[in-house]
């Protein structure tokens, strides 16, 4: 079991990275890919020690430090923490990790959810092909997909299932399978019985068995169950602890502004204070 699983790809991640790592904890870091948000800007000026840097440039100096300290990221999406009492387990595709501490390090969940997501979670609606993907061997899926770097996993499951409607939010959809019909407007809601069983539309509904929603980033409340939330952000205290023992949160998750060097301090008191979570539990 770790002493803390790290989840995210951005500058609050490497934060806590390194400072668990100075803190000689045994722990993993898991990120889907490196954040795309911190190497958007174009120049950034209020990074201490660093002026006039490229995002891109602060994101490259970032991971190279952890890299130089042995630090390793898992790239994968974490699909789900589940609260064991004391411990969690971390989902990343089809395995599982345990571990005595969380930090959350996920950034701001630009996504809404989509009425019915939360609620069929777990009975139709999926976010990880891989995991989910054999269950629908044969079967009619909608598989929203909010980008193009998920296209491969579309195309995964379109290889298993009988039909595809296919949802791509961003322009120059690549899937071509004989089986995806493409369906170019976001599904206003999920609906069903026991399960998924339609997607809605403005003008109509579709009938379908499982809905896959490929996304870089869950919401938190779907991420992790009973994790409290204000004002769409996870709510933490100035020590980065959330409502739930052992659970931390960093960064621009936890609200504004929305800055590296808060994201990189936050990643600081968070890595400290899941130290100290251990500490005590000792
Ligand atoms: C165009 C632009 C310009 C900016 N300019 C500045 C500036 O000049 N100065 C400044 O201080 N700030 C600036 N910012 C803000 C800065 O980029 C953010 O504050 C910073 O990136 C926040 O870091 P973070 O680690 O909290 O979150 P993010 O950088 O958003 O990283 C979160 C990461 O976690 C990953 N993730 C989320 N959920 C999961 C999951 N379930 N499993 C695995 N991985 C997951 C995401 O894919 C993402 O990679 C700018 C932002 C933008 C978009």
């Amino acid at each position: 079991m770790y002493d803390c699983i790290v989840i995210g790809g951005g500058p609050a991640a490497v934060s806590a990275a390194i400072n668990l790592k100075a803190l000689g904890k045994n722990f993993m870091w898991v990120g889907n890919g490196s954040s795309k948000k911190a190497a958007a800007a174009e120049l950034v000026r209020n990074y201490p020690g660093l002026p006039d840097i490229t995002g891109r440039q602060l994101v490259w100096t970032f991971e190279n430090h952890a890299a130089s300290l042995g630090i390793e990221r898992m790239d994968g999406l974490v699909t789900a923490v589940y609260d064991l009492s004391g411990r969690f387990a971390v989902a990343v595709g089809t395995d599982t990790y345990e571990t005595a501490t969380v930090i959350l390090c996920t950034g701001v969940a630009s996504a809404k959810l989509i009425p019915g997501e939360e609620e069929f979670l777990g009975r139709g609606v999926s976010y990880c092909a891989t995991c989910d993907g054999f269950l629908y061997k044969g079967k009619t899926i909608g598989v929203l997909c909010t980008d193009k770097q998920f296209e491969h996993e579309a195309e995964y499951l379109a290889s298993i299932a009988g039909k595809v409607y296919f949802m791509p939010m961003y322009k120059n959809c690549e899937v071509f399978t004989p089986n995806a019909e493409v369906v170019l407007k976001m599904p206003k809601e999920i609906s069903g019985g026991m399960k998924a069983e339609k997607l809605v539309f403005a003008d109509g509904e579709l009938p379908v068995d499982g809905i896959f929603i490929l996304r870089a980033s869950l919401s938190p409340s779907v991420l992790l169950r009973g994790l409290a939330e204000e004002g769409g952000h996870i709510a933490a205290d100035r020590q980065c602890r959330t409502n739930i023992p052992g659970v931390f949160a960093a960064g621009d998750c936890t609200g504004r502004p929305y800055q590296y060097a808060k994201a990189v301090g936050e990643g600081n008191i968070a890595a400290h204070s899941a130290a100290e979570y251990l500490a005590e539990k000792k």
